[in-house]
């Protein structure tokens, strides 16, 4: 069964800016799904946050395998709810895959728990991503290093927690350097983030970028459903699976109580 993919664009931008608007008329989410359709186990959704509950339903997420994020402009006009709804599904399994700018959303903040602040600059400068882990299922098929011509630079350091896998490194043509491209797990969920993607170039057009978000989408995928995760069950004395006496004292008079 193909890997069933949701792409949220924030989708702004390319309605208010005419340089985007000229580089993705149909959206940055539209070119990204396009990318990801070349795979024939892939099959890829577009929404924005501009749909009821972001696009993000209940029952969308519910029948979402990876969800990709793109945000820049209005992170803090995501609803904190929407947020708790994506993170639960990513504890279950789900696989997220966070780019660029989204490094300040509101769901990769929470799955990291630190500020994933950095330093960055707009010049259309040369970027060189180096692969450091060739042997990384989000490698597989990449040249040593591949180039963007134009893009923001971001530059360490990126506070976020030490990542699962370092699959990239960029080198920047100002001479910064920066993680970009950073394996986690959160509960069951595979998360990944990847750094290209600045409004104003086109690195979604790029095949190579291409390759690498369909890498990672086949990467983050979890075939498993964990629930269980989101539970915290009491285990009464009488259930457990050696015999035991009650003794000392206690908090909770009820099984219930936690
Ligand atoms: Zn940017």
């Amino acid at each position: 069964m193909p890997i069933r993919t949701l792409v949220w664009g924030e989708n702004i931008h390319e309605n208010t800016n005419d340089v985007v608007r000229g580089i993705y008329p149909r959206g940055m989410h539209a070119a990204i799904a396009d990318l990801l359709s070349q795979d024939a186990n892939i099959v890829a959704e577009t929404t924005t946050m501009q749909e009821p509950e972001h696009g993000v339903t209940e029952e969308k997420l519910a029948r979402t395998d990876v969800l990709i994020w793109w945000g820049h402009k209005d992170h803090g006009g995501v609803d904190d709810a929407i947020v708790e709804r994506v993170a639960k599904r990513v504890w279950a399994g789900m696989g997220l895959i966070v780019l660029h700018s989204g490094h300040h959303s509101k769901i990769f903040k929470k799955l990291m728990g630190t500020p994933a602040n950095l330093h960055w600059r707009e010049a259309g400068e040369r970027e060189r991503l180096w692969v450091v882990n060739p042997g990384h299922p989000i490698a597989k098929g990449l040249p040593r290093y591949f180039e963007l011509e134009n893009e923001e630079m971001y530059g360490e350091p990126f506070s976020v927690p030490e990542p699962l896998e370092t699959v990239f490194v960029s080198w920047f043509q100002g001479g910064e350097i920066f993680r970009s491209g950073l394996t986690y797990r959160r509960g069951a969920g595979n998360v990944f983030y990847f750094r290209p993607g600045h409004e104003t170039y086109p690195t979604y057009h790029d095949a190579t970028v291409g390759q690498v978000l369909r890498n990672a989408v086949n990467w983050a995928y979890n075939s498993e459903s964990h629930q269980e995760i989101l539970t915290a069950p009491n285990t009464p004395v009488d259930k457990a699976i050696e015999a035991i006496v009650e003794r000392g004292g206690k908090l909770t008079s009820h099984p219930k109580g936690v």
